[in-house]
């Protein structure tokens, strides 16, 4: 094989999904990926899916063995570990926490059974380029220790925040480097407790504090008596390991002493908007490869398999038209950044406004009950917090003692409208992408709230 329709890079949820939308078009599409076939689908996650992105992709749901816990609702914590608050029927937050390995394998079955043509231990060393325009990957066969090339109309880059495509192409459309602050290094393990779980369809997300400085703590239930624990802080300068910090959190949290370990391990995922551009001359993106999680929580499964869907479309139509340029391919930003990757780009304002609060703050906000829980739906979905004039008077009553902290909310509400905004119109062609960046870049320089 010497020539396909799309190469995809990776067979993460996003490669999969993308890799099944092109092969069900008719495209010849190759999928490669580095791990050995049984073990696509294994990683170190927090393993929570909202129904949401099912609903939206036309994705089947998680069945059987896919499914460790069904998750109807969440506590959000402050620092002090008061006055939490209690997320409870939100159609939004009803999901699943996952096997990832069985639900990975399910999503690789799906897009073989589409006719993908999937090739396991194949690592991709980077793009061949030609004219300006990715024409191809290079590879080593890892099974057969052979190293060769393999040339089509697009490449896919869905490798994940390694990201070995993106990292090697110069293109004025694409971001290559990540700053350090806009990554969450995390750590989590797999647990057994000793008892069952009270509320075992119960998230719980702890903000802050000295067990997650300027980042939060999750315990997600994985069936009746075991959860998946984590802590994920923000990344930068004098930043180490998040482990120490969960072990400390280990011992003292009480749900947890005396439990079991089943795995543990750590993983870095992008925290900020998606990459302005998501194509290039011959070459897309998507997935944690194109920084598509949500910035709050972490969550990027469901922000890459709704693009690879959107992806897998815009591949048919650009090779139909023998045009995968950047013009070419620009449908993509259109749909997925003016639809879904608005919302994460909100978000990041939500998510820096909350990396600033300091936590003697923030628990004054739980406290006197400024947010709750249908702005905290509200912001997910995109929407900020707009309320009424009523309602903000009784916000504002409640929160007098701390005027600062209700000045910060309302200006970090003003500018996730503003980006908002700006994401609805996204450029309808390359010529005014420049003049859009500069906008969005300015509104993020804004987004300080100390
Ligand atoms: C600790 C932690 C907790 C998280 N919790 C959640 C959560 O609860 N819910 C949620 O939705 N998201 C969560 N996430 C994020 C989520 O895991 C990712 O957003 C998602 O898995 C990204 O999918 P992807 O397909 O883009 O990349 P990946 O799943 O990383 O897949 C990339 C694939 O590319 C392959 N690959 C890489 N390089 C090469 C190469 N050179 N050649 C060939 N193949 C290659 C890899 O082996 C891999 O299979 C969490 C992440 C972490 C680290």
């Amino acid at each position: 094989m010497k020539q396909v329709d799309v190469i995809i890079v990776g067979a993460g949820s996003a490669g999969c999904v993308a890799a099944r939308r092109c092969a069900e078009l008719g495209l010849k599409t190759l999928l490669l990926e580095k791990k050995p076939r049984e073990l696509v689908g294994k990683k170190v996650c927090g393993d929570e899916i909202s129904k949401s992105h099912f609903d939206a992709t036309g994705i089947e749901y998680p069945k059987g063995p896919e499914i460790s816990s069904v998750i109807s609702g969440a506590d959000v914590y402050p620092p002090n570990l008061t006055n939490e608050l209690r997320v409870r029927g939100w159609n939004e937050f009803d999901g699943w926490t996952v096997d990832r390995l069985a639900f990975g394998q399910r999503l690789l079955a799906e897009a073989i059974n589409s006719g993908v043509i999937f090739k396991d231990q194949i690592h991709v060393s980077g793009p061949l380029s030609k004219n300006d325009c990715v024409s191809g990957v290079s590879y080593k066969d890892l099974k057969n220790d052979i190293t060769d090339t393999i040339r089509s109309k697009l490449v896919i880059d869905a490798s994940g925040f390694a990201s070995v495509i993106r990292h090697k192409i110069d293109n004025p459309f694409v971001e290559k480097r990540i700053n350090k602050s806009d990554i969450a290094l995390c750590y989590r393990e797999i647990l057994e407790l000793r008892i069952p779980l009270a509320e075992p369809e119960v998230a719980r997300v702890i903000l802050g504090g000295e067990y997650a400085p300027q980042g939060y703590a999750w315990v997600f239930p994985k069936g009746s008596q075991s959860v998946n624990v984590g802590i994920g802080i923000t990344g930068g300068s004098g930043r180490g390991s998040p482990k120490p910090l969960y072990e400390k959190f280990k011992s003292e949290y009480a749900l947890l002493y005396g439990s079991k370990l089943i795995e543990g391990g750590g993983g870095a995922v992008p925290v900020r908007r998606p990459l302005p551009s998501l194509v290039a001359n011959g070459v897309a993106f998507i997935g944690d490869a194109a920084w598509m999680v949500n910035p709050i929580h972490g969550g990027g499964l469901g922000a890459g398999m709704r693009a690879g869907i959107i992806l897998g479309e815009i591949a048919k139509e650009a090779i139909a038209k023998r045009d995968t340029s950047t013009s070419g391919l620009w449908g993509y930003n259109v749909r997925y950044l003016s639809g879904f990757g608005r919302r994460l780009a909100s978000l990041e304002i939500f998510k820096r406004l909350l990396v600033d609060v300091n936590d003697e703050d923030m628990n004054f906000g739980f406290e006197h009950r400024i947010l709750e829980a249908g702005d905290l739906m509200a912001a997910n979905r995109g929407e900020g917090f707009s309320m009424g004039f009523l309602e903000k008077m009784k916000r504002l009553k409640r929160g007098l003692g701390n005027m600062s902290l209700l000045r910060r909310i309302q200006r970090a509400a003003r500018l996730m409208k503003k980006i908002d905004k700006l994401y609805q119109s996204y450029p309808l062609s390359p010529h005014r992408f420049e003049q859009w960046r500069k906008s969005v870049d300015e509104v993020i320089q804004e987004a300080h709230f100390k």
